[in-house]
């Protein structure tokens, strides 16, 4: 990004009309590329379980028009359509897209739910399977998994909870990658405080979302580099995206910042495995 090299601007959580969201994949390039300020975006759209209730509620709302899922038979399209749209995105924008999908779980009782990406997604992974089996999954194909808004949001907007594997961190957290410790406007200092790896998405439906938290990377401009640095979860900080501005001291929360402002003091170097984090919990002042 012009003024913080070498820091790319990130956001790893991005739904097109592939499932629920408001524009078509080239709009949301076009959305992104054009603010001249984003290096990387991740196209995650939803896949569902057959018998998802809201895509039910959805499809019969639009008369059968939308199909809120990339399903097994529109799978192959859906990466070829993101494959062409990358390709146009690094051309006129310099732009990195990931092809990604969020296995979507939302059972009538919302603690068995979980929402988790899958970066750099090559075969499709079914939704109807144990979360551990799609976390599995994730990793048997060389992918990245995000477990996407972990925790209770505190917004009053309605939702469906996502807590299962927040809920069930002491048996998943070595299958995870990283954790959303914020997602659109909303920040969850509980992930962060357990000093899990994780970014910020802004979990874009719509064009309003553009304006929300995101992740920084300081790597070079490819998607082994930039996977690598998620993985480490050194150099990356949150900070938020708001109206075209970015990145002024006071708006962007590095992780030692972030830490500190939750009474979590911890060098860069300490940085936790999962694996070690469940070993010891996280220092705590209170
Ligand atoms: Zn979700
Ligand atoms: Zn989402």
């Amino acid at each position: 990004m012009p003024g913080y090299e070498p820091f790319l601007l990130c956001d790893f959580h991005v739904h097109t009309r592939w499932s629920d969201g408001r524009l078509s994949l080239r709009e949301v390039v076009d959305l992104y590329g054009k603010t001249g300020r984003f290096d990387v975006i991740a196209i995650t759209d939803h896949i569902l379980m057959k018998k998802d209730l809201l895509a039910r509620v959805a499809r019969m709302a639009t008369l059968g028009r939308r199909d809120f899922s990339v399903t097994e038979a529109r799978f192959e399209a859906y990466l070829a359509d993101i494959a062409a749209e990358a390709k146009r995105a690094r051309r006129l924008y310099d732009l990195l897209v990931v092809p990604g999908a969020e296995i979507t779980q939302n059972h009538i009782r919302s603690r068995k739910n979980s929402h988790i990406i899958a970066l750099d997604i090559k075969e499709f992974i079914s939704a109807d399977q144990p979360a551990e089996d799609i976390l599995r999954a994730i990793r048997a194909q060389g992918a990245l998994s995000i477990a996407c808004h972990p925790h209770h949001r505190t917004t009053r907007r309605v939702e469906v909870g996502t807590c299962y594997l927040w809920d069930n961190r002491k048996r998943v957290v070595d299958l995870v990658d990283v954790w959303e410790a914020a997602n659109r406007d909303d920040l969850f200092s509980v992930t962060s405080l357990k000093h899990y790896p994780y970014i910020a998405n802004s979990d874009f439906h719509k064009p309003k979302h553009l304006h929300s938290w995101k992740t920084l990377v300081r790597s070079e401009k490819t998607w082994e580099a930039v996977a690598a640095a998620l993985r480490s979860n050194v150099d990356v900080a949150l900070t938020l995206y708001r109206n075209g501005s970015w990145a002024a001291w006071e708006l962007t929360l590095t992780f030692e910042v972030l830490r500190s402002s939750f009474g979590v003091l911890r060098s860069q170097s300490a940085i936790r495995t999962p694996q070690s984090a469940m070993r010891k919990p996280a220092a705590r002042v209170r």
